[in-house]
């Protein structure tokens, strides 16, 4: 018998066994994981399926996050959100102007971003001309960036209020400049969390479609789950596999990236949010269940650094990159900073033993960082 195989418990051992045979998981296998408390024998198994899928490069980017407006129709909808602000209501309310937009962007891209990240609040009042202005007004300004834009929510919102149908906003943001999409505003896709989390707000079944019109149109996302208010094992389970069959069909997600739940300055401030065992537990299942999404993504601003350097050994394969500046978080407690320098993140995959590989948006790698000094 192997090490790895001596640290398995004998009730997990069937699923250690099926990722040995490269055999997909079931539902069952997803809970059975979940209801584990042997985190070892759950990262052993999940390192094991990360070594034979994905090898070991750790992606990174150099991005930046512009967050253009926190004004939200839903901010008295959506419980778990500390971001969203009431407009002309509350002194936090913000929105930046494209001249705002393009002044970060070109500082940003002095920095050597390749990517920028820009989701925001569903503005009641904004046209649709001040989202396709801003991103040819930056796509001008730094024509070498990636723009990396909007959720499946905005999309959805768009539709409704530029009465369009999603392909045409998809379409009209490309010619604008965009280049793919995020994957925010999953939450947790099953109608039990998701009424008590976001009642009003677009279903799991909405963000499904989004997804796959976007990728039916060759624009990659990225998909998320929130995790750590009241899910159960089940919750979590139905999320991920909803998650797997879309890509089986359309191969369009680029990463999943699990979302820890940050209860400060929120309506459901009363949970105390998860745990790092928690957090590690979510990465492994997540390596394990979605075997056909390469880059399972460990958000430091939202679970540390230190948490996802050692998600490295729970299957992670993607720290995220510098960011430089978040507010989604922030706003709702996070303690991280908001920028890991590239020689802070090398330093954090190179400890762990891997390699770090930075990639741009969609996953082509610019430069394998191998053990010599930066
Ligand atoms: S989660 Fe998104 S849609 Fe909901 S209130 Fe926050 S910014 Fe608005």
């Amino acid at each position: 018998m192997s090490l790895a195989a001596s640290l398995i418990p004998r009730d997990l051992m069937p699923i250690y066994e099926k990722v040995l045979q490269d055999q997909r998981l079931d539902a069952q296998d997803g809970i059975k994981l979940l209801e584990s408390h042997d985190l070892f024998a759950i990262g052993t198994i999940a390192n094991e399926a990360r070594k034979r899928r994905v090898g070991d490069y750790v992606y990174f980017n150099n991005n930046a996050h512009i967050n253009y407006s926190n004004i939200c129709a839903l901010s008295k909808v959506c419980k778990f959100c500390a971001f969203g602000k009431q407009n002309g209501l509350d002194p936090e309310g913000y929105t930046y102007t494209i001249e705002q937009m393009v002044e970060k962007a070109k500082a940003y891209a002095r920095l050597g971003v390749t990517e920028f990240h820009m989701v925001g609040g569903l503005h009641p009042d904004m046209p649709f001309a001040y989202y396709t202005d801003f991103l040819s007004a930056i796509k001008q300004a730094v024509p070498q960036a990636h723009l990396k834009c909007f959720t499946a929510v905005e999309i959805d919102f768009f539709t409704r209020k530029f009465k369009m149908p999603a392909e045409e906003v998809l379409l009209r943001l490309r010619e604008a400049g965009h280049g793919s999409m995020t994957g925010g505003g999953a939450e947790m896709f099953h109608p039990e969390v998701h009424n008590v989390l976001c009642r009003g707000k677009m279903s799991g079944e909405r963000y499904l479609e989004i997804h796959r019109i976007a990728h039916n149109l060759g624009v990659r996302t990225t998909c998320t789950m929130l995790y750590g208010h009241i899910e159960k094992p089940y919750h979590v389970v139905d999320h991920m596999l909803k998650i797997r069959a879309l890509q089986d069909e359309t191969g369009g997600e680029s990463a999943f990236i699990p979302l820890a739940f940050h209860p400060t300055n929120t309506d459901l401030a009363h949970l105390p949010g998860p745990t790092g065992h928690y957090d590690l537990k979510i990465i492994a299942v997540a390596r394990l269940l979605l075997d056909n999404i390469k880059a399972i993504k460990s958000y430091w601003v939202m679970i540390s650094p230190r948490i996802a350097q050692v998600s490295l050994a729970f299957g992670a394969n993607d720290i995220d990159g510098t960011v430089r500046e978040e507010k989604i978080y922030h706003f709702a407690g996070a303690t991280t900073p908001m920028l890991q320098e590239q020689n802070d993140l090398l330093r954090l995959i190179r400890e762990a033993g891997r390699i770090p590989a930075e990639r741009d948006t969609l996953y082509n790698i610019l430069r394998v960082h191998d053990q010599a000094a930066v």
